[in-house]
């Protein structure tokens, strides 16, 4: 079975989204494409130490699933999809040990073949159980394999995210829950916070979504 290149595996809180407060453990993979694709998140990524796709170690699949200690994971980057035949394989090692997985991508890289995701109800042996896509700017690309099989969109509130490009990404995503989440970093925070709170009071389906790890001060 397939290896991964894996920087940490810990458990702690879903801090952010949909999933907030629910029991999770985190694992993050080695690798980032958006240096690369000249995306401006670099600019206020705070998983910065993921980029290198060679730190950390690599794992079996089977090693890495061992563990996981509550019934969902949550596979994040840099961007997990580099690796994407070890995801696969992960998710089916997972989910034969009755574990749902969750999915945080930036979107720019279609997903394994046979992988997108079905629904809470399926163990189908590839599927994603929940994708949450949060797409980058300076050009917000979600790849068009991800049509109709995004749960949720997670729009971080920079200078780049307008209430226009906020509303063709949620068309485009499809009925996504849509999370609008404040940068948590430095002194554009409060100005990102009022603007994620302008966005969701206009739009009243969408809601917002805030870094409660980060005010916890937990992983
Ligand atoms: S895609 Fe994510 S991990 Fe990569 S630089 Fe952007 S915010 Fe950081």
């Amino acid at each position: 079975m397939a290896d991964l290149q894996v920087i940490e595996i810990f458990d702690s809180l879903q801090g952010e989204g949909y999933w907030t407060g629910t029991p999770m453990t985190f694992i993050r993979l080695a690798g980032c494409n958006a240096p690369g694709l000249g995306l401006d998140c670099v600019r206020w990524c705070d998983t910065a130490g993921s980029w290198d796709p060679a730190t950390g170690e690599s794992l079996p699949v089977e090693a890495v699933v061992e563990r996981v200690h509550f019934p969902r994971l949550c596979l994040t980057g840099g961007e997990p999809l580099l690796q994407s035949d070890g995801v696969a394989a992960l998710v089916a090692e997972a989910h034969r040990c009755g574990i749902r997985v969750h999915l945080e991508t930036n979107g720019t890289i279609a997903p394994p073949p046979g992988a997108p995701a079905v629904g809470a109800d399926s163990w189908d042996e590839q599927s994603f159980d929940w994708v949450v896509v949060s797409p980058k700017p300076p050009g917000f690309l979600i790849a068009p394999e991800w049509a109709g099989v995004i749960d949720e969109l997670k729009l971080v509130v920079d200078e780049g995210m307008d209430a226009v490009t906020a509303e063709r990404l949620a068309l485009e995503s499809r009925g996504a829950i849509v999370s609008v989440q404040p940068l948590w970093d430095g002194s554009s925070r409060k100005l990102s916070e009022d603007r994620a709170v302008r966005l969701v009071l206009d739009h009243p389906d969408w809601r917002l979504s805030l870094q409660t790890h980060k005010y916890l001060g937990i992983r």
